[in-house]
């Protein structure tokens, strides 16, 4: 049983334009940061394979995905995305979201306790009908959507600890009682969502939870968030296998956010979605890396989330 780590060299392909944080640069800087760490030796490397159209299929509407298909063949400037797209972009979203899906089903046979997603372009934006907030295609939800209709789960834990609510996310499952969506986030930037009365709504009232937090909060809030909020919530709702959705742009040294976390709040809130993943999903845990724009950050915060997740696996030996 070990932590596996899902990228492909295409993912860094896409280029949103020049001056773009979401650069290609930053899947670089987890790679040269995983070379001279130690955790490496503890890590397996996965190549990650193409989702197919069935795959998306389960999340994002036909007529969407035509959209995009012609707009990334005919390279063109994607306004919702905020970025620039081409044939690569498309090749790499598709593989963004193969990274998850096999993934999630590594971790279901059991051959991994739990992964780490490096892709790009990244998802929690898109929604069923619209990409967004540089995400073509809504990866963690295709890998819960993959959970559900695939592996026949029936409660599944989705954790956004990104910067920006994960908009997309939560109004693909808005309506269901199989995903919980749990998001900390900057109140009052990008997208505008996510306030605390947003609780889902028919079936799914009650398995949305989101905890904003204030401009130049920190380590304190977001893992009060997680222990105090996430943790009892989780002892109700008792998931069978958890997905995150991480973020690192709550960095306090990232540029586009006021928000004050650091390295080890950050190992702090990784810890304690392991747990959760212990406790009551027999450790089955898939991450994906949403945003996290300071490149130094950004790599020492991923070899400490991947430490987390290998302390676990190894312990489970
Ligand atoms: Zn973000």
């Amino acid at each position: 049983m070990s932590t596996g780590f899902f990228s492909h060299p295409l993912c860094r392909k896409h280029n949103p334009g020049p001056g773009h944080p979401e650069r290609p640069e930053r899947l670089a800087a987890i790679e040269n940061a995983l070379q001279t760490s130690p955790i490496r030796e503890r890590i397996i490397f996965r190549t990650a394979p193409k989702a197919t159209d069935q795959d998306l299929r389960r999340v994002h509407h036909e007529g969407f995905l035509e959209e995009v298909n012609f707009l990334c063949q005919s390279s063109t400037y994607f306004p919702s995305m905020e970025a620039e797209v081409n044939a690569a972009t498309l090749e790499a979203a598709y593989l963004a979201a193969g990274a998850g899906i096999a993934a999630v089903q590594a971790v279901m046979k059991g051959e991994l306790t739990n992964a780490f997603c490096a892709v790009r372009p990244p998802g929690h934006h898109a929604t069923a009908h619209q990409s967004m907030g540089f995400c073509l295609f809504n990866n963690v939800a295709i890998a819960a959507a993959h959970l559900m209709e695939r592996e026949g789960l029936s409660r599944v834990l989705v954790a956004d600890w990104d910067l920006h609510h994960g908009n997309g996310t939560q109004d693909i499952f808005y309506d269901s009682s199989r995903i919980f969506y749990f998001s900390t986030h900057q109140w009052g930037i990008y997208p505008g969502s996510g306030s605390a009365d947003e609780t889902g709504s028919g079936e799914g009232r009650g398995f949305t939870l989101n905890r904003p937090l204030m401009m130049g909060d920190g380590d304190a809030e977001i893992v009060a968030a997680f222990e105090e909020e996430l943790k009892p919530a989780m002892e109700k709702f008792q998931p069978e296998f958890v997905l995150v959705s991480a973020g690192f742009d709550a960095h306090a040294l990232d540029p586009l956010g006021s928000l004050s976390v650091t390295d080890e709040g950050f190992r702090r809130i990784a810890t304690a979605t392991r747990a959760i993943a212990e406790k009551h999903a027999h450790g089955r845990l898939v991450v994906f890396l949403e945003g996290g724009y300071n490149l130094e950050a950004l790599g020492r915060c991923v070899c400490d989330l991947l430490d987390v997740l290998s302390s676990y696996s190894h312990s489970r030996k």
